[in-house]
């Protein structure tokens, strides 16, 4: 036994496999993340990191390769096994903040969690205090519309760590986001991935943000390396 909570081994993934527009997009990339790891994913536009991101948090599945989260193997699995696994265990955070718009923000943090199974008063309190820890209870009733950028951005923050996951899969979190917002956002999330002791792969082009993570991995020709 040991704390790596996402291990991807040997992924590979090619698009429109046996026509002439082929896109070999993943050729064997391995990554392990250990339990209260950020660990920054930087390669250009089209390198495949939304590719990798999916197969990791099981909304994709690779041609070959192995997905392990929190131990348990969900590669070969039923689809109804992988999506128990990525409702309990995986968040997600996007570019865009994908909240559903004629919800509260503590609607938004709920919803989620009814659907895992949570009791509608525990998963409000849940919600209550996520808000409260990235600064933003006050906006609790308010409907996405009514909220600012970074505002929507803590609360898909919150909505992503309902269920107490072990990994959290971040598409350029901060990219819709002025710099200093970014720069501010940036920081609740970090302290949020800390605190929780959960794994994170957080995708960006901003290399300074990069730099505040724990550890830069790259996505070269495929595969997965150290950062140069
Ligand atoms: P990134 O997130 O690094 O920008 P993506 O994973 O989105 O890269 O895409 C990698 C490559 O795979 C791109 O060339 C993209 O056009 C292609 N691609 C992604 N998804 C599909 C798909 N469903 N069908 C065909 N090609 C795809």
């Amino acid at each position: 036994m040991n704390d790596v909570t996402l291990r991807l081994q040997g992924l590979s993934k090619t698009y429109l496999k046996g026509t002439p527009g082929e896109i070999e997009v993943l050729r064997g990339a391995d990554l392990e993340l250990r339990a209260g790891e950020a660990v920054a994913l930087v390669a250009p536009s089209g390198a495949g990191k939304s590719t990798l991101l999916h197969i990791a948090g099981l909304l994709d599945v690779p041609d070959t390769g192995t997905v392990q989260i929190a131990g348990q193997e969900a590669t070969g699995k039923r689809d109804r096994t992988r999506t128990a696994i990525r409702r309990k265990d995986v968040g997600f955070v996007y570019q865009f903040h994908h909240l559903l718009p004629e919800f509260t923000a503590l609607e938004n943090i709920v919803l989620p969690q009814l659907a895992n199974g949570v009791a509608q008063t525990a998963a409000n309190e849940r919600a209550l205090k996520l808000l409260e820890r990235v600064g933003i209870a006050q906006r609790a009733n308010h409907r996405p519309a009514a909220l600012s950028g970074g505002e929507q951005q803590r609360v898909a923050f919150c909505r992503a760590l309902a269920n107490e996951p072990r990994v959290l899969l971040a598409d350029e979190p901060t990219g819709n986001l002025d710099p200093e917002t970014s720069d501010q956002v940036f920081d609740v999330l970090m302290n949020l991935v800390h605190e929780a002791g959960l794994s994170a792969l957080i995708a960006t082009h901003n290399l300074e943000l990069a730099a505040r993570m724990d550890r830069t991995v790259r996505l070269d020709s495929g595969v997965i390396k150290p950062a140069v």
